[in-house]
Parts: C-alpha cells; structure tokens; sequence
C-alpha cells in the first residue's frame, strides 16, 4: 500500500497538538476552503506517493514524541493508509490526532457505509473538524485555525454518536 504525501514527515512540531508531535502531511483535499494556508497540499495527484512501509519505519524511529498528527491536505481522503498508521503508532504508546475538513457530523454519516472509516477513527484520539473559515479565523484559537473548528473527543463522541468537545478544551 501507499500513501501520498505533500512533505516530509515531520518531528517535534508543538503547534499541531498537544505536546511533541511528529506530523504527517497528507496530500490531497477538495474542500477549498478560501484562505486555506496549504493550497499546494489540495491535488489529488500532487505531492509524491511513498511506501507505506517506509512511513511505518519512520514512525519506529521517532523519538521523545507525544504522538502522531494527520494533517493536510485531508487525511479522511486516504482512509486506508491513515488507518494503518494511527493503528501502528497506537501500538507504539503514540496518540494520534487528526485534522479534516469534514465535519464530524458528516463523518458519522459517512463511517455507515465505510468500515475503514469507522476504524480508524477509532484509532484517532482528538480530531480537529470542519472547513477553515476565513470569517471566523482567531489566533486566540489553539490548535485551530477558525473558531467554528472543534477539538474533539473521538472515543467519546463515538461512544455518544454526537460530538464531545475534548474536557481539556471546553
Ligand atoms: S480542509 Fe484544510 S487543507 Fe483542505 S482546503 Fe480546508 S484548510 Fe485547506
């Protein structure tokens, strides 16, 4: 299997998360959202597709990291790959957060008719949901670029079939 990917993965970033983050950024996104910061990030076709198995070393080498970040482009785009890879690094003690464009609203939705969905998002801990909105955009925002974007509790919300706010971030 293979992943597409915008970057190289990228280590010790404490802006995409809560602690020591190591990011991977996916290729691909077609939500277009106006004033998006990666618009090199949205071709489907762009970027460069690596082994997935290459990403999986990476992830063996890390060290001193709180977990993963699946960011973009959007990672719901690439479900199978990002699948595995939230559920290595699970397996590694790492969390695993995650940034889409879809709302979780909609990937409720979606997770009925896709069981690479469901899983994987049952591998994720915190997912950072919906569009950038240029109107609501807030640097008073951690982790967020809009205020309309959620911090949310996977497993909860799952467990809930609504969106919990993470309780750190209420
Ligand atoms: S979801 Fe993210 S990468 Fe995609 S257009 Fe919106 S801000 Fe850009």
């Amino acid at each position: 299997m293979t992943i597409r990917l915008s970057g190289p993965i990228q280590p010790d970033s404490i802006v995409d998360g809560e602690g020591i983050r190591t990011v991977i950024w996916t290729q691909g996104c077609s939500h277009n959202c106006e004033g998006c910061h990666n618009p090199d990030t949205h071709d489907f076709t762009g970027g460069y597709e690596v082994d997935l198995e290459d990403v999986l070393k990476e992830i063996d080498a890390l060290e001193y990291q709180d977990g993963i970040t699946l960011s973009g482009g959007d990672p719901f785009f690439q479900i199978k790959p990002c699948l595995a890879i939230a559920k290595y690094a699970k397996s590694k003690g790492l969390s695993v957060w995650a940034y889409t464009g879809f709302t979780f609203e909609q990937l409720l939705d979606m997770m009925k008719a896709n069981d690479d969905l469901r899983q994987f998002l049952s591998y994720i801990d915190i997912l950072i949901d919906g569009k950038f909105d240029i109107k609501k955009k807030s640097l008073a925002c951690k982790f967020r670029g809009s205020t309309n974007q959620r911090i949310i509790d996977v497993s909860q919300s799952l467990k809930n079939k609504k969106a919990v706010i993470a309780s750190k971030y209420k």
